[in-house]
């Protein structure tokens, strides 16, 4: 089932920076709607459940180990098209190629640590949000 929901999740890096309330601002203003939010720390299990997909590649146990570094904000983000238009929101996964004004050249320091996760399709934003929340967490 198609829905005009999505995942986030603001990345331990942003989490630490200070960068909490302007990411959240300018998803906000962007015309998102939050439906679920938590601030919350994976453990290393999670993490790799979570990325699953990205298992055999090289970068694998970084992500894991960044992604385990500090506490993240997990959300669930309602908009028509919000898949989509939340991943024109956030930018490139390297910030060096991420458009101006983009959630990832504002706020993300490198290819790894790129401040804010967005799901790629309505099928995972679905897996990934019950991942993090269950039914009567999400609004
Ligand atoms: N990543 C990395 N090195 C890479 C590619 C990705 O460290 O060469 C990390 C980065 O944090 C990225 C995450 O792995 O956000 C998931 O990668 P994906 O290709 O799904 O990028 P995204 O969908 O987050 O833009
Ligand atoms: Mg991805």
């Amino acid at each position: 089932m198609l829905t005009n929901r999505t995942f986030t999740m603001i990345k331990p890096d942003a989490v630490s920076n200070g960068h909490i309330g302007a990411i959240l601002g300018k998803i906000a203003g962007a015309g998102f709607r939050i439906v679920a939010l938590k601030m919350t720390q994976l453990t290393k299990a999670d993490a790799e459940a979570f990325y699953a997909v990205h298992s055999e590649r090289p970068f694998f146990n970084e992500l894991v180990s960044f992604m385990t570094s500090g506490p993240i904000v997990a959300a669930v983000l309602e908009k028509e098209n919000a898949v989509n238009d939340f991943r024109i929101l956030i930018g490139a996964t390297n910030p060096n190629e991420a458009a101006e004004g983009t959630i990832r050249k504002l706020f993300a320091t490198s290819m790894g640590e790129n401040a804010i996760h967005g799901s790629d399709s309505d099928e995972n934003a679905a897996l990934e949000s019950a991942f993090h929340f269950s039914a009567t967490e999400q609004f």
